[in-house]
């Protein structure tokens, strides 16, 4: 049995991305001769539009760029991905960089003008906490060399 993984669903062409487009990633695809690929969105999973607004994580919270407070929305969506992650029995999850939820590492610093600084997307952080390894789109050589 393939061990399950979560993946960010817009690295698998999933158009959940903010501006109503996705982040298709040939490599990670290919992860699923290997792993079975449990697809999240977390920010529509936390009842998030397509499209949307991009938002950033600010002094802890995360906001729309015309400034409206959407925390809770990410908040919702990361636990929802943590349920599945652990009823799935999840060892990792494969998610997309610099993103407010699922960056792990470096995300956006919150002034919209593209300048990435240290911090981790609300749901990368949640997976994080709870044990379960985070990985960028850059690094599947390297959940393969653990995790196969
Ligand atoms: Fe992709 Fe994560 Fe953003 Fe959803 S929340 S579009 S999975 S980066």
């Amino acid at each position: 049995m393939k061990t399950k993984i979560i993946v960010s669903a817009c690295l698998l062409g999933a158009n959940c991305k903010y501006s109503g487009g996705n982040n298709f990633n040939e490599s990670v695809k290919a992860l699923e001769n290997y792993f079975e690929l449990i697809p999240v969105c977390p920010e529509c999973f936390g009842g998030l539009e397509i499209p949307r607004e991009p938002s950033e994580i600010k002094d802890g919270r995360v906001f729309s760029k015309s400034g409206k407070d959407v925390t809770e929305s990410f908040k919702t969506g990361a636990e929802h991905t943590l349920y599945i992650a652990q009823e799935n029995n999840c060892p990792a999850a494969l998610l997309k960089e610099r993103s407010p939820s699922c960056g792990f590492g470096k995300i956006y610093d919150g002034s919209f003008t593209g300048t990435l600084c240290d911090g981790n997307g609300i749901c990368a952080s949640l997976l994080d906490e709870n044990g379960i390894a985070v990985f960028g789109e850059t690094k599947c050589e390297k959940l393969l060399s653990l995790y196969l």
